[in-house]
């Protein structure tokens, strides 16, 4: 026999990664019951086999200054809520180009549409510290605002603010459903015989939503779905001990780049491909190639020979519009509301924040859609702390 638990009032968040905290932390301290329910540890998906990277908005500038923007004030926001998230005693990024073909004022001009402040970087005031690098291959080089950070401080620390404002979040449970009647959901189905009741579920699964909730984004009775999730897979190379304090972008190609960590080198080489499903993240040696040969047009010298090599991939999902292109370059934040979709079903969202960087903005649209849903005498619009005007004020 099943056992039902929770009140109807309760906004359900199924996924306990940056989309669900960030979104659980603003709900609560807005005066929202909010049950979070995780199936693992917190953040223990996308949100932590990250790079650590938080974007300035820059390298999306060319291709979507809106999108920069939002980067940009999302960092904004990171650095006020949660400075100890920070990599200390590190640089801000520097983006350069190796050829002269990279149109140097291409990228400035782009950066000033979207409000991204950059510096020239002089000669001497590279930090990477190694012989190797020669600045001669170096045809340009800029100081912006992006930031290497530590994904697993700044999910406790919304955790804590999720839970201090009253949400109660449940790790290690299994969300296997959602209990729909009338094409309305109300709540879900947790493990083999639990059901929570809940006013409205918010799906923050990231790359698995593709299995469990499928049917919500396929094809009803031939018509299109108006959104389709992409599953994306990028691969990573970590060197330890660390190369350099400077994290670097180089703008050339796919935008091969570098974060420094504690004591560690995280290298990207800045590629996402489509896979089929969240679970293909074994290692195609093919693509560390790629990193490695880029590693070594960068080091010719090579690197010590104690060096600990680490490579891993991650996948990660983004909702995509029909009319959206390109999949990996611009990472939109997306809420998707399935009653407006071809299945119709109501009371159920699912979110995505296209980069962890993008969470105080995915935090904000979310408790707006949410308060468009539930109706705005049961929710204050009290800012949180990360807010930029209440620092000016
Ligand atoms: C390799 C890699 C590198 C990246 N680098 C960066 C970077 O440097 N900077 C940046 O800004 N972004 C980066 N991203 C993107 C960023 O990590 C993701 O956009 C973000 O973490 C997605 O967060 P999420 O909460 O949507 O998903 P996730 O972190 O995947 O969280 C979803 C959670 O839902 C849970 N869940 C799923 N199904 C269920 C269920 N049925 N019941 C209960 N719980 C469930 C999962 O266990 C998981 O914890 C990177 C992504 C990858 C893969």
């Amino acid at each position: 026999m099943s056992q039902l638990t929770s009140s109807s009032e309760r906004i359900i968040i199924v996924g306990g990664g940056f989309a669900g905290l960030s979104a659980a932390a603003l709900l609560a301290h807005s005066g929202m019951p909010v049950t979070v329910i995780e199936s693992s540890k917190l953040g223990h998906a996308a949100s932590t086999l990250n790079q650590g990277w938080l974007h300035s908005g820059a390298w999306f500038a060319k291709t979507n200054p809106q999108l920069a923007r939002d980067c940009y004030r999302s960092l904004q926001q990171t650095v006020k809520f949660c400075p100890e998230c920070i990599e200390p005693d590190l640089g801000t990024m520097i983006y350069c180009s190796l050829s002269d073909q990279s149109d140097e004022h291409e990228w400035t001009q782009a950066w000033d549409k979207a409000g991204i402040p950059y510096q020239e970087v002089l000669d001497g005031e590279f930090n990477w510290e190694l012989p190797q690098i020669s600045r001669d291959k170096i045809a340009w080089a800029l100081r912006l605002p992006d930031l290497s950070f530590r994904p697993s401080v700044l999910l406790s620390k919304l955790a804590t603010m999720a839970h201090n404002a009253g949400a109660e979040i449940r790790s290690g449970t299994f969300v296997t459903g959602l209990l729909i009647e009338d094409q309305q959901v109300y709540g879900v189905r947790v493990g083999a015989d639990e059901e929570m009741l809940a006013k409205l579920v918010i799906l923050a699964t990231g790359a698995n939503s593709s299995e469990e909730f499928a049917p919500l984004f396929q094809e009803i009775a031939g018509t299109q779905p108006d959104y389709q999730l992409i599953c994306l897979k990028t691969h990573l190379s970590s060197i330890r001990p660390g190369l350099s304090a400077d994290p670097f972008c180089i703008v050339d190609g796919s935008g091969f780049n570098h974060l420094p960590h504690e004591d560690t080198s995280v290298f990207g080489a800045g590629r996402w491909e489509v896979v089929l499903n969240a679970n293909e993240t074994h290692v195609n040696e093919k693509e560390i190639e790629i990193i490695e040969r880029q590693l070594q047009q960068i080091f010719p010298k090579g690197f010590a020979e104690n060096v600990e090599r680490h490579d891993w991939a991650g996948t990660t999902v983004q909702a995509m519009h029909i009319d959206q292109i390109e999949p990996g370059i611009a990472p939109l934040p997306t809420i998707v509301d399935h009653s407006t979709e071809p299945c119709g079903v109501e009371n159920v969202l699912s979110i995505f924040p296209g980069r962890a960087t993008l969470w105080p903005h995915l935090a904000e649209r979310v408790r707006n859609t949410v308060l468009e849903k539930v109706g705005t005498s049961t929710i204050e619009t009290a800012q949180p702390p990360w807010s930029l005007e209440a620092h000016t004020v």
